[in-house]
Parts: structure tokens; C-alpha cells; sequence
């Protein structure tokens, strides 16, 4: 069986946390598109001299680069046995096209985890997340610390300024997917404000579930 997972919530929410486990224990691919918009960044390419300025502000990648580097990456072969999206789509019309692209693979979204957290906690929250260099793990200083010795990074975009921007794209832009996924029966909401462990447990029973 493939399985698609789709999270939605807030920046913040514990998307990335919760997808690196899910891919993790279904076998699925984890397609970010923060991290991939942040690998070109890293690599100076074209397409991340265009998007650099863009996520520092907090604002969205227009729609049509986003969908492209998704349907570039939904082609290899890691992809064939299901994906977990996270960060994506984050408009209307990126689901649109998602669903697009799943149709041609013969495939369709199972489950849409939407992680409800308050704003409070965003702000805190991503305050304190450092990722490691080397194994690209998130951690938290408080809520999830990192070991000794690891090669730690904050994101520039965790920045008040550029956080308080994210939360209002989000507000405007991402959260109409709600009301997207609800009409079409694939989302369920999870009580983000719940430990780490215990968020995972409720997602991974509702997968069981399916
Ligand atoms: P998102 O991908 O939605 O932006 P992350 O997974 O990067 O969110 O999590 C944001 C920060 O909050 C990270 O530092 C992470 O360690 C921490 N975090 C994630 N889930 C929880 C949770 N349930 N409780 C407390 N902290 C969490
Ligand atoms: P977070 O984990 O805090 O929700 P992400 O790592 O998913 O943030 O995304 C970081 C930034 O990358 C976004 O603020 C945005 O600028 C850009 N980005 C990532 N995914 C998308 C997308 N699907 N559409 C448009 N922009 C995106």
C-alpha cells in the first residue's frame, strides 16, 4: 500500500518533527520544501538566489517554482512508496496542483494531520529550534534538547520579525487548505500542544486506522 501524508499547521506546529518520524516508520519519503528551498540556498544556485530574500522576509515562494521542484522530486524512486509533505502545499492552489500530480501517479492523499498549537506557542517554539548540521534532526533547547556536541544551526528566517510575517501568510494563505482537506474527508486535527511522543502516538493510531 502507498500512503500520503499531508501536514498541515502552523510554523512551529511540530510538522518537521512529526513527518522525519512518520517517514521514518511507514517507509516513506520526507519531502520538505523548506529544506529543499534551503539546499539551494546553501548551494547558491539560480533558483536560491531568487528564494533567499523571500523566505528571510517570511513571505511564500510563488506557487509555480514550489510545484516545480515538487514535481521534480516526486519523480525519483524513493518517492514510489509513498510520501509525507510537509511545508507543502502551503495555498490552495498548490494542493490543487498536488492533487494534479497524485492523480497522474495513480495516487491520492490518505490523511491530512493538521497539528493546532496557539500562537504562543509558535512564537516560543521556534525561538528555540536549532537543527543539526550534519543529520538535519530539529531539535529543541527546552522541549526536545540537543546532545553534547552537536553542530548546531538556527534558521535566519526564526527571527521575531520574519515569525510574526510567517504566522500572517499563514492566517491568509495556508489556512483555507482546513476547509480544502475537510470537504474532502482527509483531515483530522491533533492537539499540537501535546509532548512530542504523545502527538506521534495520536497521528500513528489514526494511520492504523485507514
Ligand atoms: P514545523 O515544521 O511545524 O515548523 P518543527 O517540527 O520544526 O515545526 O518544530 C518547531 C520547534 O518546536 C522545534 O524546535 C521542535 O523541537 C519543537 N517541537 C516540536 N513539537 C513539539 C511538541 N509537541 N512540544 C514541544 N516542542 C515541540
Ligand atoms: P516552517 O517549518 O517554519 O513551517 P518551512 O521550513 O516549511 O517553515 O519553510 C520555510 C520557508 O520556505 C517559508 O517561510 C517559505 O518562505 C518557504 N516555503 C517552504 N515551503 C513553501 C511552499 N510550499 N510554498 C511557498 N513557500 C514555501
Amino acid at each position: 500500500m502507498t500512503l500520503h501524508l499531508v501536514m498541515v499547521g502552523p510554523p512551529g506546529a511540530g510538522k518537521g518533527t512529526q513527518a522525519k518520524q512518520l517517514a521514518k516508520a511507514y517507509q516513506l519519503a520526507h519531502l520538505s520544501t523548506g529544506d529543499m528551498f534551503r539546499d539551494q540556498v546553501a548551494r547558491h544556485t539560480e533558483l536560491g538566489k531568487l528564494v533567499d530574500p523571500i523566505m528571510k522576509s517570511g513571505g511564500l515562494v510563488p506557487d509555480d517554482l514550489t510545484v516545480a521542484i515538487v514535481r521534480d522530486r516526486l519523480q525519483q524512486p524513493d518517492c514510489t512508496s509513498g510520501v509525507v509533505f510537509d511545508g507543502f502545499p502551503r495555498t490552495v492552489a498548490q494542493a490543487q496542483a498536488l492533487d494534479a500530480l497524485l492523480h497522474e501517479m495513480g495516487a491520492s492523499i490518505a490523511l491530512v494531520p493538521c497539528i493546532t498549537v496557539n500562537d504562543e506557542a509558535v512564537v516560543e517554539r521556534i525561538s528555540g529550534r536549532y537543527t543539526d548540521r550534519n543529520t538535519g534532526q530539529i531539535y529543541h533547547l527546552k522541549f526536545n534538547p540537543p546532545p553534547a556536541g552537536a553542530d548546531l544551526f538556527q534558521r535566519p528566517d526564526d527571527q521575531e520579525a520574519a515569525v510574526r510575517q510567517r504566522l500572517q501568510e499563514y492566517y491568509r494563505k495556508t489556512e483555507p487548505l482546513i476547509a480544502y482537506y475537510q470537504q474532502r474527508g482527509v483531515l483530522q486535527q491533533f492537539d499540537g500542544m501535546q509532548s512530542i511522543d504523545d502527538v506521534f502516538s495520536a497521528i500513528d493510531q489514526a494511520i492504523r486506522q485507514l
